[in-house]
């Protein structure tokens, strides 16, 4: 029947007459002129006659009706609720200024605009209103009315009781939020009062203020610029978000399609019936706008989103990232979370599809100890299933530099901190900001009991467009967490059309997934979703309702929820695209450098927390002496949530303002006063009667032992400094070597069982003793029977392998220290250019002179005086390899000493080499990772500066190897490397001036060391080496070795079989009962990893003195995966086989017996039954 359409054609209308005659001009559009049209709607030079000048019906900000009263906090004081309400208030009005933001000393409140600026004049940051408004009573007819409180820059408020209501973001950016909604019942009563704090830092970051990186202006003043009772004309408003929406639609849909086209002709059709004088034509511009997004679509509200499609492909979540520092310090940040989450639950409360999102455990702390009512309002919402914790992490870390153990414990503390404030764990890890992301993270985040990732920042690569959206990420060991990358290539979007169209046309896996997150938002000061987002995406939902040039988008789902989709989608997987190893981001390669004292305060902190938490295992265990020693728990975890908290991804890197460093470096202060005080509470108890080496009072104790303890689960030798002036000059008989001036000595110490004691030790037959010569007036060799460095002409021209005769450095190149000019593009702090490599100078040492000759070590002393700075190395060489490995080579150790006053230069040592390997390997966290040493694609091109690190421990080299031989470069707080063709290079020192204008001015102290070895990489002892060199010994004078009864025992674990496995981590249980009654269910936990990247299977031995009746192994988080047998070993210690592959870690958590608290007589230990 069809094919006769023509007779039975059923129109919705009956048919137009069709007019014979036609006198008019025809209406053919000039397209680009009507829709440039749309653009003189709203606001601009039209502002007075447009659509802006009927937003309002009234406005008024008379002292009658609104009452102002302020007082300011002195300094950056930042006094809480309750304190500030103690204070004296006085009465202000719109149009004061306040400020400096600068740190100040002396004054007193609010400066008068006419008043000059004075010098002396003291800053004051943070302010405290109280508003009181009077409600004229004929508003009560009105939909809405609003208090606008604009004090350019940002400001809290809250209820006259202290509970924080909502965020203020002010000034005239793209971020303003400056309304508050009176509620209904304060209209109708007519009497309304406030409480607003705002905070004049000058610095947050005004990105869209001028220069986003410059330092702050500290010297900025801020004016009330709006403290207004208005209403609103609410029809007006919608019908702005409308015209918004349609304008949209019409430049950010692509080609000529008929929603874009219809958008056009709607708005178009506004703008004609509109008249400012009438009323009712803005409600018909609201009929009209229906044509494109449905019949009495706005009185659907959230329902909107169970119309039309079935799947949706962009799923809308709300966030707001919020730079745990940067362009402000912590305490900033404290406040910017309350204002901004307070703002998110006033919105939920308004638009019932709004979920929102937000990771770092760290803020919610902060909020919880700060705003208590705030965080009850937040932890209802999370109850309620609308704010979504996510990421499980401490804080959104940097992911290149924190050891593999802290990345464990960022996902430890988060998930810890989550589930015990919320009773949930995150199931998606979050890191959208961080500067690439290490291949040690797949196997952690599965570990931390998560299975997905959200990332975002591989979109500003800037060499190579990253192909995938959604894949699989498989880490250096073979495990796999689904990613999700997001395709609009933000994590604050704005909610637009473009935002979500590009959620589709920017996916570069719609063949395998068609589902992409829309992460909306402004981040730092602009308090997440704007209502107008929410608004918009409640539009754009309507419009493709009934269209399909546009994506359906979706609310009221979690993070989660569309991970759990993906993975359905995706057969679990099996259809998306792998990633294999690290997402190494191109872009901000100066992190790996900027801020050489946050680098070094990163590093030895995780050191020194990681001996804390092996001395004060043993010590809880062994309570020889103070039987009342409890685990230090609490204090050890305190110390890790500073350390965490360093780690935050504009802190560590040194992208962060100066003043964020000042506190960084005084939290490091706090952990190393504390983390020295816990080791010596331990020692105390198993070594009494002994003091540090370190220790002053060493020089009047006449009498002892020196005894050094090892942290490392490594047999070792080391060569310790030993103090000899005063009375200790009794030590000289346990040196070998005494300076020439006699003030210090040369011990050689030797732990050959792995972990726990080492002892003083003559010279071994095996030693190499050392020699220093000199030829002529400028040529210096350092010598033993392994290697030898040759330096001429203040170059290193010769790196000679004793034994095989071979020649290291290629003729005619030298080695040593080398500047670059460091101009990068924008970034100052966070980007090293390709381009820095074209232009250096190769620096000398100078003024080298003998500082020690042997036979333990040799040194030489050199100067290297550039420009404003100066530079001293101590050269060193020992008689000892670098580790017991059979044929381990000697390193040379360099200790720097340098005064840096120079601007954009980038300081490196580098070492050319006679070896030949398309690949270099660094270490990575718990493994390593290989890069190229050619440039042979873009790929290749855009690693020129890497960063080599650390495992699990704390150390980090990068190397070069080839058949047979190899050259590694140790270091001990340095994260840069490159080796580009056959030139290793560690970097040392830069000097951007952006965000933080004396970055790394002034004194440095660090030390590499450059370590030949035979044999490949993975034959070699690098690793070892390179954990020994980050872990000095602790060095004890014990005055009664009779009173150390550990002295005695064997080391309490012993790794046996495999030579890949380490011992990284020991530690008490994380649900231990510390309590000074506690003793039952007391654990032991370890983490070992696999540091190779080959299958091992190893004995892990545990001495006899430990009642282990269990053996289990655990996800991080310490939740039971199984249980390994364990057996009794002939001399009496238990014994447990672990099997491992390449890269793998593994917690194992041992369960104790009772221990008899009573030492017995024959054994100090408890000898109770072990139970199998
Ligand atoms: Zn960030």
């Amino acid at each position: 029947m069809a094919h006769h359409g023509h007779h039975h054609h059923h129109h919705a209308a009956p048919p137009a007459e069709y007019p014979k005659e036609n006198h008019g001009p025809g209406a053919k559009w000039i397209k680009h002129l009507t829709q440039n049209r749309l653009g003189t709607f709203n606001g601009g030079h039209f502002s007075d006659v447009n659509l802006s000048s009927v937003l309002y019906h009234h406005r008024i900000d008379n002292k009658e009706n609104v009452k102002l009263e302020v007082w300011s906090a002195p300094g950056l004081e930042k006094p809480l609720f309750a304190e500030a309400m103690k204070q004296k208030f006085k009465s202000a009005k719109k149009g004061d200024s306040f400020g400096p933001s600068c740190e100040g000393t002396c004054g007193d409140g609010m400066r008068e605009k006419e008043t000059e600026r004075n010098a002396d004049e003291e800053s004051q940051t943070n302010h405290w209103w109280k508003v009181s408004l009077t409600i004229p009573a004929y508003w009560e007819q009105y939909e809405r009315v609003q208090f606008e409180f604009d004090p350019d820059c940002e400001a809290m408020i809250f209820t006259t009781d202290g509970t924080p209501l909502q965020g203020i973001t002010g000034g005239y950016g793209g971020d303003r939020r400056v309304e508050h909604i009176i509620p209904r019942s304060a209209v109708k009563a007519g009497k309304y009062e406030l409480v607003i704090e705002s905070s004049c830092n000058g610095m947050f970051g005004v990105p869209w203020n001028g220069d986003t990186i410059a330092p702050p202006d500290m010297n900025r003043y801020f004016g009330l610029r709006s403290a207004d009772l208005v209403v609103p004309n609410m029809t007006a408003w919608h019908l702005m978000w409308d015209f918004q929406t349609l304008r949209e639609l019409a430049d950010s849909i692509p080609g000529n399609t008929a929603l874009q086209n219809k958008a056009i002709v709607t708005a178009n059709e506004i703008m004609n019936v509109f008249d400012r004088g009438d009323v009712e034509s803005i409600a018909h511009g609201r009929k009209l706008a229906e044509d494109v997004f449905g019949e009495a679509w706005a009185a659907k509200g959230a329902g909107i989103y169970e119309e039309g499609a079935e799947k949706a492909q962009v799923w809308g979540i709300g966030h707001c990232h919020i730079d745990t520092a940067w362009l402000w310090p912590y305490h900033v940040t404290q406040q910017k979370t309350a204002r901004s989450w307070s703002t998110q639950v006033d919105l939920m409360e308004r638009f019932p599809e709004h979920r929102f999102t937000c990771s770092q455990a760290q803020q919610f702390k902060w909020l919880e100890q700060q705003y208590p009512p705030l965080f009850k309002r937040i932890k209802d919402k999370v109850a309620e299933g609308k704010f979504h914790v996510v990421g499980g992490s401490w804080v959104e870390n940097d992911s290149n530099m924190p050891s593999g153990e802290a990345l464990a414990r960022q996902f430890i503390f988060g998930q810890r901190y989550f589930e015990s404030r919320f009773g949930i764990r995150c199931n998606t890890a979050w890191l959208p900001d961080s500067f690439g992301l290490t291949g040690a993270l797949p196997q952690l985040i599965r570990l931390a009991d998560m299975d997905y990732f959200f990332t975002q920042k591989l979109s500003w690569n800037n060499i190579n467009n990253f192909p995938h959206s959604t894949f699989n990420w498989v880490g250096i060991d073979g495990t796999q967490v689904l990613c999700h990358m997001t395709p609009v290539d933000t994590y604050t979007a704005q909610a637009t059309v473009g935002d979500v169209n590009k959620g589709v046309t920017n996916h570069k896996n719609l063949e395998s997934s068609g589902t992409s997150l829309l992460v909306f938002g402004n981040g730092d000061g602009g308090g997440g979703p704007l209502e107008k987002m929410l608004e918009n995406l409640r539009r754009i939902r309507a419009a493709s309702n009934h269209s399909r040039d546009l994506p359906p988008v979706l609310m009221g789902r979690s993070v989660d929820e569309f991970f759990d989709v993906l993975a359905a989608d995706s057969k679990a997987g099996s259809t998306l695209p792998n990633w294999s190893g690290e997402l190494y981001l191109e872009f901000h390669r100066g992190t790996y450098t900027s801020h050489g004292s946050i680098k070094k305060g990163n590093r030895k902190s995780e050191i020194l927390l990681r001996d804390v938490e092996i001395i004060s295992t043993f010590a809880s265990l062994f309570k020889f002496h103070k039987k009342d020693y409890v685990y230090p728990n609490q204090r050890i975890n305190d110390c890790w949530e500073k350390v965490l908290l360093n780690q935050f991804h504009d802190v560590l890197p040194g992208s962060a303002i100066g003043m964020v460093y000042n506190d960084a470096e005084k939290l490091y202060a706090e952990v190393r006063e504390e983390g020295e005080t816990l080791i010596e509470e331990a020692f105390a108890t198993i070594f009494p009667s002994s003091v540090a080496l370190a220790d002053p009072s060493i020089k009047s104790k006449k009498n002892g032992t020196l005894v050094g303890y090892n942290t490392t689960f490594f047999p070792r030798r080391d060569i310790i400094e030993v103090p000899l002036s005063g009375g200790a000059s009794r030590l000289r008989s346990q040196v070998v070597q005494a300076a020439k001036d006699g003030s210090v000595g040369y011990a050689l110490m030797d732990c050959a069982n792995g972990g726990g004691v080492s002892y003083g030790t003559g010279m071994y037959a095996d030693c190499k003793p050392v020699s220093v010569t000199r030829v002529g007036t400028d040529q210096f060799i350092l010598r033993n029977a392994s290697v030898q460095l040759t330096i001429a002409d203040g170059r290193i021209t010769s790196l000679y392998d004793v034994a095989l005769e071979r020649e290291l450095i290629p003729t005619g190149e030298t080695g040593g220290l080398i500047i670059f000019d460091d101009r990068p593009n924008y970034w100052d702090a966070w980007d090293v250019e390709i381009h820095h490599l074209e232009k250096y100078k190769k620096l000398k040492f100078e003024s080298i002179t003998i500082a020690s000759e042997g036979p333990l070590r040799v040194s030489l002393k050199a100067e290297v005086k550039y420009g404003q700075s100066s530079i001293n190395v101590m050269i060193s060489l020992d008689a000892i390899g670098a580790s017991m490995k059979k044929n381990s080579r000697s390193f040379f150790r360099f200790d720097a000493q340098v005064d840096w006053h120079q601007r954009h230069e980038f300081l490196k040592f580098e070492l050319p080499l006679n070896i030949k390997n398309d690949y270099a390997t660094y270490e990575t966290q718990f493994g390593h990772v290989q890069r190229s040493t050619h440039k042979n694609t873009t790929w290749d091109m855009a690693k020129f500066e890497v960063c080599g690190h650390k495992a699990g421990l704390i150390y980090q080299y990068a190397d070069l190897s080839e058949y047979g031989y190899g050259v590694a470069i140790l270091s001990e707080s340095k994260y840069g490397f490159s080796c580009r063709g056959n030139v290793l290079r560690i970097s040392l020192l830069r000097a951007a001036t952006a965000p933080d204008a004396e970055q790394d001015q002034g004194k440095h102290e660090f030390s590499w060391a450059v370590l030949p070895h035979q044999g490949s990489f993975l034959e070699s002892d690098v690793p070892i080496a390179a954990i020994l060199f980050n872990s000095p010994l602790h060095v004890r004078l014990v005055e009664d070795t009779a009173a150390a009864p550990l002295l005695k025992t064997k080391p309490a674990f012993v790794v046996e079989g495999a030579p890949n496995i380490f011992l990284e981590t020991v530690k008490r249980g994380l649900d231990d009962d510390f309590s000074a009654t506690g003793s039952d269910g007391q654990t032991i936990v370890l983490r070992l990893y696999e540091a190779f990247g080959g299958h091992g299977t190893v004995k892990l031995r545990i001495a006899a003195h430990l009642p282990v009746v269990k053996v289990l192994e655990t996800n991080l988080l310490e939740d039971e995966l199984k249980e390994h047998a364990a057996y009794q070993t002939a001399d009496a210690d238990a014994a447990v086989k672990l099997s491992f592959h390449g890269f793998e870690v593994k917690t194992i958590k041992l369960l104790l017996g009772k221990q008899s608290a009573v030492p017995k007589r024959e054994s100090w230990v408890t000898v109770d039954s072990p139970g199998f």
